[in-house]
């Protein structure tokens, strides 16, 4: 059990029910414009939750700043380097690990071999949120696109380009690997999704990845944590490593979901979660917390 010593606002009860929690490496800043609150704010909220580890994967820089309206500039990357320094600075009791969350589209891999050169990053973690150059399927301001087209041919590119993301030898982690679903748009019942997922975690397995586990999809339409616990099972039946995800856009939503979905990663069969440190894995035993 870690308990901080100098967490004035811990009380009593949580003093005795405080055990650590996995370490939550998918949490953002606002220089992507579209989360709130500074690292420190965020390093604060982890050591409250009792956490001794955390990382920030900042939505990456595109090859051009206008490209869209919700990745950091690239100009801003010293300024992201800086915020978390700051947090670092004023939580020394808290290991803070610095990444990016990269978004993964076909024939933008010398862009993020670019960007992996730019720091001595802990972990990438690989992302598909576009499914054509345009079309990022998980913007609410883009659901015209998503009335317009075949929930299945979505999901079937979704996960194509996962199964690529996964194979490119760009990434530690996986980041949300069913995000597809997130507005609760499913292709029809008849069809069968395995076919979908298990090339994607072949691809996984096959390269010595990683995928996480994300509990931001619980707060979304499809009201359950990314992925689903059937890809999960299958996850941990091919012993791919399970990194653990808040994917906080605010200090509140750090490690949130965290002590529940620990019995449902154990359940599935996973017995390790993933600690990253200059783009290598270790992994460490749930028992440890
Ligand atoms: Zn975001
Ligand atoms: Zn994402």
């Amino acid at each position: 059990m870690l308990f901080n010593r100098h967490n004035t606002r811990t009380n009593l009860i949580s003093i005795f029910s405080i055990v650590s929690l996995p370490y939550d490496y998918h949490m953002h800043t606002p220089l992507c414009h579209h989360a709130t609150g500074e690292p420190w704010e965020y390093a604060r909220k982890a050591v409250e939750s009792g956490l001794s580890e955390i990382g920030f994967s900042e939505h990456s820089p595109m090859q051009r700043d206008d490209f869209d309206d919700w990745h950091m500039y690239l100009h801003d990357l010293d300024n992201y380097l800086d915020k978390v320094e700051l947090a670092r600075a004023r939580y020394p009791e808290l290991i803070i690990r610095i990444g990016l969350e990269v978004d993964y589209i076909p024939g933008h891999e010398s862009w993020i071999e670019h960007l992996a050169s730019l720091h001595q990053w802990d972990y990438f973690i690989g992302s598909v949120h576009y499914i054509t150059d345009e079309w990022d399927f998980d913007n609410p301001k883009k659901m015209d696109q998503w009335h317009a087209s075949d929930p299945w041919q979505v999901w079937k590119t979704y996960f194509e380009r996962l199964t690529m993301a996964a194979g490119s030898g760009l990434f530690q982690t996986i980041g949300h690997a069913d995000l597809c679903k997130k507005f609760a748009i499913y292709p029809p019942a008849h069809l069968d999704t395995r076919e979908l997922y298990v090339p994607f975690l072949e691809a996984v397995r096959d390269h010595d990845i990683a995928i996480e586990i994300n509990t931001a999809g619980r707060y979304k339409d499809c009201r359950e944590w990314y992925p689903h616990p059937d890809i999960l099972r299958e996850a941990a039946a091919m012993k791919i490593p399970l990194s653990f995800a808040s994917d906080a856009h605010a200090p509140d939503e750090v490690a949130r979901d965290f002590e529940m979905a620990l019995p449902l990663v154990r359940e599935c069969g996973f017995t390790h979660f993933c600690a990253f440190e200059q783009r290598r894995r270790s992994l460490i035993p749930f028992e440890e917390l």
